[in-house]
């Protein structure tokens, strides 16, 4: 790609106490850009200085929801370069959902390559302070005066950055969380697989009713029978029962994460042994009662790990773990993070370093 950049006469100030920093409100100076049109495909890709996106009021993206999204993090490593983690494979992922909600495809090396030439540009932005990191939001949408219910004929495809906090500013701690009966985030041969904002919609309400109960999360059952085990809202969920690690299995209801594909590979390397299966959500409460139930833990790049020590299920509650994080959950997120910042061995080569363009 032939990437024109146009830096920043204003650059902003840059937050000084990184303990502070948050999610998701605060910029880099730049973005990347580039646009597609039917017959023509992408276009002048650039690097443009944050700013606000000019569509039409009739953009399909703002009537029909046709949009897709990543969410990826670049580290700051500890001899001054920055890392980006798995981060092809959030581009493969950026292509399966533009397929499944019918926007076009823009090549995994293209996508690479503006990613790194963006964080490039804003390198200075990567926090450093332990937990920290840049995070990316690749995005496409769909745009043009177009309010015929079908698939539009132009696009945006932009990444934007946010430095954000550490997840875990006060230590790692088991979350509340509620198994939903009532709503429902996917079902089969619906949109589920796909990182897509309806999806997003779709659980808002579910959100905000089991945080008004004081829980932090719900978890997903499957869409049809309201039986079976699925994930979190941004999080695909694992348990340890019997001494073996036990997960959901993929399917077009479940967002195939890139925390569970590389927990799954680190379980495997480590001789752990690894069910991905239909869990009834009856298995859960019966391995509890047996004291079987060992663990129950959320994957997803935000947290990496996130332990919980709470499950509600209609009328039964039970505490996992005695509220507190487990051997098997500690182990992957000391061994996940220190792969991330380079301070463990990376056998499968899932860091790489972004290049300095000049
Ligand atoms: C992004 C996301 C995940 C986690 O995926 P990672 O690649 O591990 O960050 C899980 N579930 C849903 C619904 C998601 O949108």
């Amino acid at each position: 790609m032939n990437i024109t950049v146009t830096k920043t006469q204003t650059p902003k100030e840059k937050p000084v106490d990184e303990s502070k920093l948050g999610f998701g409100s605060i910029f880099t100076d730049h973005m990347f850009i580039v646009e597609y049109e039917e017959g023509r495909g992408w276009y002048d890709p650039r690097i443009i200085p944050y700013q606000s996106l000019s569509i039409d009021p009739a953009s399909p993206v703002l009537h029909y929801g046709q949009e897709v999204f990543e969410g990826a993090k670049a580290y700051s490593l500890d001899n001054g370069e920055v890392g980006l983690f798995r981060i092809r494979d959030n581009a493969r992922r950026m292509n399966q959902s533009a397929v499944r909600t019918c926007m076009p495809e823009l090549d995994v090396e293209a996508q690479y390559e503006a990613i790194c030439r963006l964080v490039d540009l804003d390198r200075s932005w990567v926090p450093a302070s332990e937990g920290t990191s840049l995070y990316l939001r690749p995005t496409m949408i769909a745009d043009g005066a177009c309010l015929g219910a079908h698939s539009a004929s132009s696009f945006i495809y932009f990444v934007i950055c946010s430095p954000s906090g550490s997840y875990y500013p006060e230590g790692i701690k088991p979350i509340r969380i509620l198994i939903e009966t009532r709503y429902a985030r996917a079902v089969k041969g619906g949109m589920g697989r796909a990182k897509t904002g309806g999806n997003y919609a779709a659980s808002f309400k579910a959100a905000k009713e089991a945080l008004d109960r004081g829980y932090h999360q719900v978890l997903w059952l499957d869409g049809r029978e309201q039986k079976y085990v699925e994930e979190v809202g941004a999080m695909n969920m694992m348990f340890v029962i019997d001494d073996k690690l036990v997960t959901a299995e993929l399917g077009d209801t479940i967002l195939p994460g890139i925390t569970r594909d590389s927990i799954l590979q680190l379980a495997r390397d480590k001789g752990l042994p690894v069910e991905e299966r239909k869990i009834p959500v009856t298995e859960l409460f019966e391995a509890n009662a047996q004291g079987r139930l060992q663990e129950a833990f959320g994957t997803g790049t935000a947290a990496v790990i996130s332990p919980v020590g709470e499950l509600t299920w209609l009328d039964k509650t039970i505490i996992i773990n005695n509220n507190e994080i487990g051997p098997v959950a500690q182990m992957f997120y000391d061994t996940l993070t220190g792969i991330q910042k380079q301070r463990v061995e990376d056998a499968h080569e899932w860091v790489s370093t972004v290049p300095r363009f000049n």
